[in-house]
């Protein structure tokens, strides 16, 4: 799951951020709302946090923008508590709910995770042969057996059942499990994948994870088609 935190108090923001990623999502921060429009045209996100008061172009302004364009990302208001006006005013322009500062962390979890939940393509549980993956409860099993994950070795896992059977090239990769601006010309993904084939496939007699030369990797049932 990748998110764009918009978000113009640092503390704010680098705390919420924190939050998150502790929840295992990957998230991004803008700063203002003219970065916000760049970051949402340019990538995939499953969830826009979206702080009304912003310099420049404000929240409400850039969640019009945004569905203007025809983006149907999810939009969470971060909205002060004494404006009821700009809780009407987004959700008019676009936004799916709202959430009130300063709020309690477990309410913006509880947020986060219905608003992304409503946008889980591919279903909420995902399965490849007997390797099972709950999207909502954040859960792996193999043959039935808990597979504890990290938050990137998750989402790396939850995009290559995605794809499957097709292959995922690297830059898919690095673009949604990572963030922007990371060098990838490190050995990030392959680190990654050999962490999920212990972890997935090592005790087990059917290997799922594959190599596919010059492309990246896939995640299959042996035989099937990439
Ligand atoms: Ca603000």
């Amino acid at each position: 799951m990748r998110l764009l935190l918009v978000e113009d108090e640092k503390k704010v923001a680098s705390f919420v951020a924190r939050s998150l990623r502790e929840h295992q999502y990957a998230v991004e921060v803008a700063e203002t709302g003219e970065r916000a429009l760049e970051f949402a045209c340019n990538n995939t996100y499953d969830l826009i946090l979206l702080d009304v008061r912003l310099p420049g172009i404000n929240g409400v302004d850039v969640c019009r923008e945004i569905r203007r364009v025809g983006l149907e990302t999810p939009v969470l208001m971060l909205t002060a508590r004494s404006l009821v006006e700009h809780r009407v005013e987004g959700l008019d322009a676009g936004a799916d709910d709202y959430l009130t500062k300063p709020f309690a962390l477990a309410e913006l979890h509880a947020r986060v995770r219905a608003l992304t939940r409503r946008g889980f393509r591919g279903g909420a549980k995902l399965h490849v042969a007997d390797l099972e993956l709950d999207r909502p409860k954040r859960t792996v099993r193999r043959s039935g057996d808990p597979i504890p994950l990290t938050s990137k070795e998750f989402a790396l896992l939850e995009l290559l059942m995605l794809r499957s059977p097709e292959a995922t090239n690297r830059s898919e990769i690095i673009e949604h499990v990572w963030t922007h601006g990371f060098d990838i010309e490190t050995n990030i993904v392959e680190v990654y994948i050999n962490r999920l084939r212990r972890k997935v496939d090592q005790a087990y007699p059917v290997k799922l994870i594959h190599t596919v030369r010059g492309t990246g990797y896939q995640l299959a049932e042996p035989g099937a088609a990439s």
